[in-house]
């Protein structure tokens, strides 16, 4: 049966589950959403015996069950949108793609030019929110970086490769006076409208690794961190005592993460051998670091949270616990050819309530 949601969530984690239309090529679907949170999962067609189970249909729950005919405009509505307003009060935000390659993480976070995805969306929303904000009380600043990280280095997407920083000093620094990670040499830019953050993702993804391995002609085996910073001033002056000395202002600092994070197909699923098989072992050390801080986070009393394990939990350091909100949406593929990966996805997913 599946678990109830809303009686052991934790309530800045927010779980969503995204399958994908079918392909073409693939004929039969062994995931159904059965309502808006809930979906079925066929396990009979597994072809591996290890997680062949006897239970053929397998219920899971999650906040929100997004099915193949959903529109990228519903799955930002219900998914990024309400961080935006969280972001511009000075909290920290994260959201971030899960799943095995070719279920549909780049599509959700970019989308394509005629159906643009989150990063988008988020944007434009955020610069109409700035805008809004702008004509009363507030003064804002807002600076974009994007990297990735890549076989547990960082590197920054957004410099041409002829003035790129050697890897060495692209280091982490927690500073944890003002409760922030940052990252030393990494370029920060400041878009003015949705063009120019459009413009700067294009020029990051083309500098985003990409490598042929055979379980997949193209896999992206790097997680790409867009990281949004919004440092908000408002204005209080008291004009009633007519006294300079009372304009106050005040300074609001939050971070808006969105990740498209690497394929979670594991390296011995595939036929990977030296390189490709160390850089899996690295894929998998930072999605098991990160499962397992949600799932620190998630736990009655979360006492320590292994953010140290990696590089990217320990970016996101000040991104996922706390009084921040994270929203994890899980992409699978309806397809009996992914059965394997599809359980192994959900069992992740399911590890974060
Ligand atoms: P990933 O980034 O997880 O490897 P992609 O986003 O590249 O996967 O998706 C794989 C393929 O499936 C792409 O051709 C993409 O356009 C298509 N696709 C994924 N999700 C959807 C969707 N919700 N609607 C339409 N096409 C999709
Ligand atoms: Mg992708």
């Amino acid at each position: 049966a599946a678990k109830n949601r809303s009686s052991s969530s934790n309530n800045n984690i927010t779980v969503a589950v995204r399958v994908r239309p079918l392909l073409r090529t693939e004929s039969d679907s062994v995931v159904h959403v059965v309502d808006g949170n809930i979906l079925s999962f066929d396990n009979r067609r597994s072809s591996s015996s290890v997680s062949r189970s006897k239970v053929s249909d397998i219920r899971f729950a999650f906040d929100r069950v997004f099915g193949p005919a959903a529109s990228q405009e519903s799955v930002f509505d219900a998914t990024a949108k309400p961080l935006v307003d969280l972001v511009v009060d000075g909290f920290n935000a994260t959201v971030f793609a899960y799943g095995a390659t070719g279920c549909g993480k780049t599509h959700t976070i970019t989308g394509t030019p005629t159906d643009p995805g989150i990063i988008h969306r988020t944007m434009t929303h955020l610069f109409t929110r700035i805008n809004q904000l702008s004509e009363t009380q507030s003064t804002f600043k807002t600076t974009v970086s994007y990297l990735e990280v890549y076989n547990e280095t960082i590197r920054d997407l957004l410099v041409t490769s002829s003035n790129r920083a050697p890897q060495s000093q692209l280091d982490l620094r927690e500073d944890d006076e003002h409760r922030r990670v940052t990252v030393s040499n990494l370029s920060e830019h400041s878009p003015k409208s949705v063009e120019d953050v459009i413009a700067l993702m294009e020029l990051g993804n083309s500098n985003r690794i990409k490598a042929f391995t055979e379980a997949n002609a193209v896999s992206s085996r790097s997680h790409a961190v867009l990281q949004v910073c919004i440092e908000r001033r408002d204005i209080n002056s008291d004009m009633s005592r007519g006294n300079e000395s009372n304009v106050a202002s005040s300074l609001k600092i939050a971070t808006l993460s969105i990740i498209d994070l690497a394929g979670s197909e594991r390296a011995s699923a595939t036929q990977n051998k030296g390189e490709r098989l160390l850089e899996g072992a690295n894929i998998n050390r930072s999605l098991l670091a990160l499962g397992n801080c949600i799932n620190a986070l998630c736990s009655d009393k979360p006492n320590h949270i292994p953010y140290r394990d990696s590089k990217l939990t320990r970016l996101l350091k000040y991104s996922l616990g706390g009084n921040c909100k994270v929203v994890m949406i899980t992409n699978i593929s309806p397809s009996s050819t992914h059965n394997e990966e599809t359980h192994n996805t959900l069992k992740y997913a399911n590890r974060a309530k």
